[in-house]
């Protein structure tokens, strides 16, 4: 086929199906990690191809933010995007597809370190040359498996942040205006509620569900938070357990006193709730987000009277499945 026949959607199309073999709606970041962290090696001028144990060290802390889980192998997505060969190729020193190889020895890490050497596909490194299809492809892996507010940190990350510029889709206009409504212009988590020559400030509306995950634009998915709060709960350092009391990662650090008493003092607080007439997050969005995004475990609730939350037995877990939330934009709030 003549390279310059594929256009930027066609890329966007393969890019999208390295999602294929992932669990539902859960988050698999890695694979875009990894095309991510090569095409910013491409743009900063290093070769298309590098060996797996070049490579490792240096993913490995890119996907150790990212880290889902307790233990990370950097290795399984070096090998199986290699199943997506019109974007990723990865070899053994003889040519052959290592991604095609027996289980037992595409997963071993001896063999990858002496033998595999990833690359981009050739036709693919083509097309990454034209700025717009480079840029299309890139917010589609960004948008596949990050919260919007992480993009531009991580275009910085990859060494990408001068070429890209972040472009989220569109999402339903609405749904900024009715939640900051319905919680008052008020951080559900903090209060805080800024207003600068009459205008709310550092107020977002934020998803609780990724939209790229079938997160709707809805009340139901919403919630108001402070630019803070917003950051630290896309992040995964602040959650909501299933009674939609506030959860703080015991991986959340602050060293300094004032900050970490502001901070720790959330964890087993109920969030503010929205105003008679909206709904509050509804419990299988909550639950996406404690599943996908909060960094496990919760810290134990530092107000007197809380419950416990033990560590990997956390009750959101054992919380049945409430039914799908109403598409409507308001409706009667739950008592
Ligand atoms: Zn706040």
């Amino acid at each position: 086929m003549d390279r310059t026949s594929v256009g930027s959607e066609d890329w966007v199309a393969k890019v999208r199906s390295t999602r294929q073999f992932s669990d539902g709606d859960r988050r698999a970041p890695y694979k875009p990690l990894l095309l991510l962290w090569a095409i910013g090696r491409l743009a900063a001028g290093h070769p298309a191809r590098v060996s797996f144990c070049d490579a490792e060290e240096e993913l490995t802390r890119l996907m150790e933010g990212h880290r889902l889980g307790e233990t990370l192998r950097v290795s399984y997505p070096f090998v199986y995007l290699g199943t997506n060969r019109d974007l990723w190729r990865v070899e053994a020193a003889d040519g052959s597809d290592i991604a095609a190889m027996p289980q037992r020895v595409r997963e071993s890490r001896p063999f990858l370190l002496g033998e595999a050497t990833g690359e981009l596909a050739p036709d693919f490194v083509v097309a990454l040359e034209n700025p717009r299809v480079r840029s299309r492809v890139v917010n589609t892996l960004l948008d596949m498996e990050f919260p919007e507010s992480l993009h531009a940190e991580l275009l910085e990350e990859v060494g990408l942040g001068h070429l890209v510029a972040p472009r989220p889709p569109q999402r339903d206009p609405r749904f900024r205006r009715i939640v900051l409504l319905a919680y008052e212009h008020r951080c559900a988590f903090c209060g805080f509620d800024g207003i600068l020559r009459n205008s709310p400030v550092a107020i977002d509306a934020a998803h609780v569900q990724m939209r790229s995950h079938r997160g709707p634009d809805h009340i139901t998915n919403g919630v108001a938070l402070c630019t803070f709060h917003h950051r630290l709960f896309d992040q995964g350092a602040l959650g909501l357990d299933s009674d939609r009391r506030i959860l703080v990662s015991q991986h959340m650090i602050v060293r300094a006193r004032e900050a970490n008493n502001a901070l720790m003092r959330l964890a087993g607080m109920p969030m503010l709730e929205p105003q008679r007439g909206y709904e509050p997050p509804a419990i299988p969005h909550v639950k996406w987000h404690y599943r996908n995004l909060f960094v496990r475990p919760a810290r134990r609730p530092s107000s007197p009277g809380s419950p416990g939350l033990m560590p990997g037995r956390h009750p959101i877990d054992q919380t049945p499945e409430a039914p799908a939330p109403s598409m409507r934009v308001s409706g009667r709030r739950r008592t």
